[in-house]
């Protein structure tokens, strides 16, 4: 119970009012080591409920410096928590206010791609804790927005993320700003050879805790595999959507930004209300059709690995995998994104003959075969995979043709109304041009 977990009532209130009846593995493991002060190796994915397993631990250790005062004197940083997507970044903020709604501690999130003077005025008037992308932190540090010298504690989330992202650099800079005597608790969906090196460097004698088995996919989440050839595949999405009722959502990946921007676009084509988050759209335009997906507003959010990097989407039923990622590892945390904390989820993967391989290095990540089932290809998605012109199909399987409008097959007629306006002399732009012949010839042959 979180009654068990020596949380201030302000913070239990919070949690209460989440709806939170007990904590999840994760957060029941490392809450008493974060508050015992103790530095943490933490292995858990987005979706196990990590990051009140950081924040609620967080908010009762700077309970103490908690206060009311207007004074940004009184408001020092003394919690930085870095994550490696601008998403991630505005998410955990999102929850810190959340768990923190009760309590006098202020919080806010800084990340790249927007206007560096927006975020000026937040930071000067002080925030105990702030939630940083390793670049813009930098930004701000040199632009002198803000001091890191009272840092007591310090979260990186999404560690593994942050290096395969190539913050490294970032990151040893960073610490260098950072008091030595500290806590650090360093959050990773999985613990690779780089990832325990930055634990060895920057951990004093951590302690390990794990929400799952290493990349093991959530067991609430069922997975399944439709074979299905490369251009029947917007078809049998088209057609899962829609069968599924469009006010049901699912968070659609691909592997290309293209891919990404392309399918959404047919999507609404096909009157599927969708978007695309990628690397390619302004930060606005992604908190944007976020928001639209969390609002019910969209039925398919199309994203890429990268960008969907941290999405936190309560109730999310369905990940479609439109295609197999590279890196097997991002097969884990794209179906991550459903079954969160412990609700039911499910999760398809649309493979074409040609992605074999990388379902064989899935199956071999997780110890488990998928039944490879035949995807149903109906007349009509077949038809709205295709670009080309669909062949006929055979007889039985036409779908009744809409009545057509006699309309559609008369010859041309001229309307009276048309034949009075043509007989008008013309004014502006569109009077006709006046005829000219020319004669065009070949110049005459030199002997
Ligand atoms: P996270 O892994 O931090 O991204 O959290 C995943 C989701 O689980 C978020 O939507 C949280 O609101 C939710 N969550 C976190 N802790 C709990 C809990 N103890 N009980 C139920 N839901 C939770």
């Amino acid at each position: 119970m979180f009654s068990s977990l020596n949380l201030d009532p302000q913070i239990l209130r919070a949690i209460e009012e989440e709806g939170y009846t007990e904590p999840t593995p994760i957060q029941a493991q490392a809450i008493p080591h974060v508050l015992a002060g103790r530095d943490l190796m933490a292995m858990a994915q987005t979706g196990t409920g990590k990051t009140a397993a950081f924040t609620l631990p967080l908010l009762q250790l700077l309970l103490p410096h908690a206060s009311t005062s207007a004074s940004p004197a009184r408001h020092p940083i003394r919690a930085l928590v870095l994550a490696p997507t601008r998403e991630l970044a505005i998410q955990v903020e999102e929850s810190v206010e959340t768990y923190s709604k009760h309590v006098p501690l202020r919080s806010t999130v800084v990340f790249g791609g927007v206007d560096i003077k927006m975020q000026k005025p937040a930071l000067m008037k002080g925030v105990e804790i702030l939630v940083a992308t390793p670049g813009r932190l930098l930004d701000h540090v040199e632009s002198k927005n803000l001091m890191l010298n009272q840092v007591q504690v310090l979260i990186l989330d999404e560690a593994d993320r942050m290096l395969d992202m190539g913050f490294m650099p970032d990151l040893k800079r960073i610490l260098m700003l950072l008091p030595k005597q500290r806590q650090t608790l360093l959050f990773s969906a999985t613990f690779s050879d780089d990832i325990k090196k930055l634990a060895h460097d920057f951990l004093i004698n951590p302690i390990t805790v794990e929400a799952e088995r290493r990349n093991t996919a959530a067991e609430t989440v069922k997975q399944s595999v439709l074979m299905v050839d490369q251009d029947s595949k917007f078809g049998v999405l088209a057609d899962l959507l829609r069968s599924r009722g469009l006010g049901s959502q699912a968070l659609v990946f691909t592997r290309t930004k293209l891919t990404a921007a392309r399918l959404a676009r047919k999507l609404e084509r096909e009157g599927i209300p969708a978007d695309a988050i990628h690397g390619d759209k302004t930060q606005l335009e992604r908190i944007k059709a976020l928001d639209a997906f969390k609002e019910g507003k969209i039925t398919a959010l199309v994203a890429t690995d990268v960008a969907a990097r941290g999405l936190d989407i309560d109730q999310l039923p369905l990940v479609v995998n439109y295609e197999l990622p590279t890196n097997a590892e991002d097969y884990v945390h794209r179906i991550g994104r459903t079954g969160r904390a412990g609700a039911s989820g499910e999760a398809i993967s649309l493979v074409d003959g040609d992605e074999e391989r990388r379902l064989v290095d899935i199956e071999k990540l997780l110890k488990r075969s998928f039944p490879r089932e035949r995807a149903v290809v109906s007349p009509s998605s077949r038809a709205s995979s295709s670009h080309r012109p669909a062949k006929p199909a055979p007889q039985a399987y036409v779908k009744k043709a809409a009545p057509v409008d006699d309309w559609f097959l008369k010859p041309y007629e001229p309307s009276p109304s048309a034949a009075k306006i043509a007989e008008q002399p013309s004014l502006g732009p569109d009077k006709p041009k006046k005829q000219i012949a020319a004669l065009l010839c070949r110049p005459p042959a030199k002997n």
